[in-house]
């Protein structure tokens, strides 16, 4: 055994090239990678605020150092990576990154979350580089409830950004909602509509409280089950089995053959025993939960000159170490007599994170 193969944080060690699993026996299966803290939007349950301490630039991984993490990555396994943000769209030359990474070995997916504002000018070049798949965030089809969710954007170029993503050649061109209560759970059927009009997959996401900047709160909170209660009342659905066992989606099929919908269930029906995501910031610290206080400086490596051996070591020991599952100890807590405070502890808000 070479000096490589030790581990340099404890833990059991694990073979180079065997995918690592975590201490819940989870593999590390994909990896999600913020390629900015910046965005264009302030959703008021994601990044409320008009200023945050911004990552300086010279702290945020240029695109060499993120495909060389990736690469890291892939040989441990990692088929799926998902570029995000903060808005990855609002990084130049995102096509650059996506050619990069589409050009190492093993990575079979490249999936792009965006809120779809930019989208409308860079689909077609996205698409070239090697992204083979969009996920776009739209919370409402009203103008005014959209601009109030969002604060500073419109809703014409998202809808413009869905329509360049068709052309370009995306499918399926999956849609992202998140549920806050009084502000657009009415909204639901609208979504609904919108998304089988346009053939998108349509996903309603449970608001968390990912960060503390939102002030999240379970009064905000729209369950799984009202969510699916006010879909049926415009659409008929049923169960969909599910394809695969990390996918924090719960599908559903219109009955009437008009496609599927789905409730990523995070807070209600908390998935944290399929949980085998780690995510990248975008000032490169290795993040094992949404939910995580602090994150595993990968950047310090890179820029140290450490090989490819002892990053990849270094990733295995804290994936060998990870015990995360925020969201099962929250619903544990909500049920308890204590309750549950979500701001009792000082959680990596989304903008860095990358959702
Ligand atoms: N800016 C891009 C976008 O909005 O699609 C990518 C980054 S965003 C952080 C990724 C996803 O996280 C989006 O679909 C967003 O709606 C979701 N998200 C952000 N804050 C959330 C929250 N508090 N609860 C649930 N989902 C949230
Ligand atoms: Fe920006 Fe996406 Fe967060 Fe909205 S959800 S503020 S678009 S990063
Ligand atoms: Fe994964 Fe953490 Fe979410 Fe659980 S709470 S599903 S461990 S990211």
């Amino acid at each position: 055994m070479g000096p490589r193969d030790r581990d340099p944080v404890g833990g059991p060690k694990a073979t180079i090239n065997a995918v690592p699993v975590d201490r819940l026996q989870r593999p590390l299966e994909d990896l999600r990678i913020s390629v900015t803290d910046r965005c264009n939007f302030r959703c008021t349950y994601c990044m409320p605020l008009d200023e945050y301490d911004w990552i300086a630039r010279d702290e945020i991984l240029n695109y060499e150092e993120i495909a060389r993490l990736a690469r890291i990555f892939a040989g441990l396994g990692v088929s799926k990576l998902r570029l995000t943000g903060g808005e990855p769209l609002v990084r130049q030359d995102l096509d650059r990154l996506a050619a990069l990474l589409a050009g190492i070995e093993g990575i079979e997916d490249i999936c792009l979350t965006t809120n779809g504002a930019l989208l409308a000018g860079r689909a077609v070049a996205l698409r070239a580089a090697g992204v083979n798949r969009v996920t776009i965030s739209i919370d409402s089809v009203n103008p005014e409830t959209f601009a109030q969710m969002t604060q500073r954007a419109e809703l014409q170029p998202v809808l413009e950004g869905i329509a360049a993503a068709r052309q370009a050649g995306f499918a399926p061109i999956k849609l992202n909602a998140v549920i806050e209560r009084g502000v657009n759970e009415r909204e639901i059927p609208d979504l609904v509509a919108f998304a089988r009009a346009a053939g998108c997959e349509l996903r309603f996401i449970e608001y968390m409280d990912v960060g503390n900047a939102n002030r999240w709160t379970s009064e905000k909170l729209v369950p799984k089950t009202e969510i699916l209660a006010k879909i049926a009342s415009a659409q008929a659905i049923e169960p969909v089995r599910r394809e695969r066992g990390s996918a924090p989606s719960m599908d559903y099929a219109f009955t009437d053959g008009g496609g599927t919908v789905g409730v990523i269930a995070s807070v209600t029906e908390p998935f944290c025993g399929a949980c085998t995501r780690a995510r990248i910031t975008a000032d490169g610290r290795l993040v094992t939960c949404l939910f995580s206080t602090r994150g595993h400086n990968l950047k310090s490596l890179l820029r140290a000159g450490a090989s490819d051996g002892e990053i990849r070591s270094f990733v295995v020991a804290v994936w060998n170490a990870r015990d995360d599952r925020y969201s099962e100890q929250r619903l544990a807590a909500i049920a308890s007599p204590q309750g549950y405070r979500p701001g009792a502890v000082k959680k990596i808000e989304m903008i860095s994170l990358g959702g």
